[in-house]
């Protein structure tokens, strides 16, 4: 998963660069091993690359040399490295300089025929540097260009016929930016106007800025086109797929809350609080306090609480210097970053004899293992009994039986805890007295106040894929 941003502006403006930085900021969420950033004044480009956070990558030096450019189009991503390793040359955008001329590009999502497209292009002469997704979409448009007299509105469009997955992608040249959706539209982008300039970006919490203003999603199979002129053009240049497939775990997890994510009203801490109000109607506890689990499961237990009366706690607290754990290889690491990360408030434990603790999805499993077990390491130090607590633990999405095709780093089934266990199996490997999720109806019944549930993919609950895919299980 990852995030794009970027502008082009008919004149440079100083507080572009300011602007910019604090796009990548908003969408540090998204992606947090990579930074990298093409641009352009109209005459000359620059670029650079590196692992890392926006902080650590754009640096006052790349900065000064941003704002001595006087850039007006700049395209950028976060990332979080799907497809390819974490170095520089794997990380976006990519870029390459042509005979005729020089072309940059980043994408959010992957391609679910990735060794096949690469395999493809290989055959046809290409050298890849990296095993990315967004260095295979930069090489089929050109391709695609090259065969239509250099129109890359022409090698999109042979993109998007041609190549099932999901990509919401930039692409621009010295004076040309162009923004694009896949037909199905797995990933969001918005576009929207900073003063002169068009902005783009992954989420509308990078238009938080006092001058910024959304216009809308860009929608599937579209292109637009903005140039130095301040001329932009809209282009459907396929037809959306319909039903669309937007992916269900944007709204449950990965999105920030205050973004409007496929839904141009609400943000997405109103999905999160309504899952919660319904889990409480599918599997209500009474008499208990809620507990989020920081930070991914608080709206979900706000609405949970609100839903039942109940009291909401915070039980866990969280450590905000360690990163999601998600988002680190290797279950080791992940197992001793859970422990640093959190702490408990004992004192919570002689207030109350049970708990619901909501979460927004369970994937391994291993948060909730390792969080149960520290209480009851907490509750033994303190010298309470935890037999005589009732831990139930609630999730705010279905159970997830198969990996992710599009873009969310989800382990291969065989570590996916609800591919291989039964809930009354993983209830007891985690120490609780009872485990449900929110059933596949009533994520529905949720997600219908933003779109027709049928317009999102729910490949990952169900395994019933909506493109071509090659199997990462092994
Ligand atoms: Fe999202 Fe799951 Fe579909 Fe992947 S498979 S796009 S995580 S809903």
């Amino acid at each position: 998963m990852c995030g794009i941003l970027g502008y082009c502006a008919p004149k440079w403006d100083p507080g572009l660069a300011k602007f910019f930085g604090l796009q990548g900021f908003n969408l540090q969420h998204r992606g947090q091993e990579n930074f990298g950033c093409t641009y352009s004044n109209g005459k000359k480009f620059n670029h650079f690359k590196d692992r890392g956070l926006v902080s650590q990558v754009f640096t006052k030096e790349r900065r000064d040399e941003f704002n001595a450019t006087e850039p007006r189009i700049a395209i950028g991503q976060t990332r979080y490295a799907t497809a390819g390793g974490t170095d520089a040359i794997s990380a976006q955008p990519h870029w390459m300089t042509l005979l005729d001329g020089f072309y940059s590009n980043a994408t959010n999502g992957d391609l679910p025929l990735l060794q096949k497209e690469i395999d493809d292009l290989e055959a046809r002469g290409s050298v890849m540097l990296s095993r990315n997704d967004g260095e295979v979409v930069l090489k089929k448009i050109l391709y695609g260009a090259r065969d239509n007299g250099g129109d890359l509105l022409a090698g999109i469009k042979y993109l998007m016929e041609t190549t099932p997955g999901a990509y919401s992608g930039c692409l621009m040249t010295l004076e040309t930016l162009y923004i694009y959706r896949d037909p199905y539209g797995f990933r969001p982008l918005y576009y929207g106007k900073w003063r002169d300039a068009t902005i783009f970006a992954s989420e509308s919490c990078a238009f938080n800025e006092r001058d910024a203003k959304i216009q809308r999603e860009v929608r599937p199979g579209e292109v637009i086109v903005v140039d130095l002129s301040g001329r932009r053009e809209h282009h459907q240049v396929v037809e959306p797929k319909t039903p669309s497939k937007k992916c269900i775990f944007e709204p449950i997890y990965f999105g920030r809350p205050d973004s409007k994510v496929f839904n141009d009203d609400k943000e997405i801490g109103h999905f999160r609080v309504e899952s919660g109000r319904q889990l409480f109607r599918e599997h209500p506890v009474e008499g208990a306090a809620v507990i989020p689990v920081p930070d991914s499961g608080r709206f979900a237990a706000v609405g949970y609480a609100h839903e039942g009366g109940l009291p909401v706690r915070e039980l866990f607290i969280r450590n905000p210097y360690i990163p999601r754990t998600f988002q680190i290889a290797g279950q080791a690491t992940r197992e001793d970053l859970v422990r640093l990360k959190f702490t408990i408030m004992v004192s919570l434990l002689r207030e109350y004899k049970k708990f619901v603790i909501v979460d927004d999805s369970l994937v391994r499993s291993t948060t909730m293992r390792i969080l149960v077990s520290m209480i009851r390491e907490a509750a033994t130090k303190a010298g309470i009994d935890s037999d005589d607590i009732e831990f139930h633990i609630r999730i705010a999405s279905p159970p997830i039986k198969g990996c992710c095709y599009y873009g969310i780093d989800t382990p291969v089934s065989k570590e996916l805890i609800a591919a291989n266990q039964s809930v009354e199996k993983i209830t007891k490997a985690i120490g609780a007295s009872s485990l449900s999720y929110l059933t596949l109806e009533g994520l529905d019944t949720v997600a219908q106040d933003f779109d027709e549930p049928d317009n999102f993919c729910h490949a990952c609950f169900t395994g019933v894929y909506p493109t071509e895919y090659q199997t990462r299980e092994r």
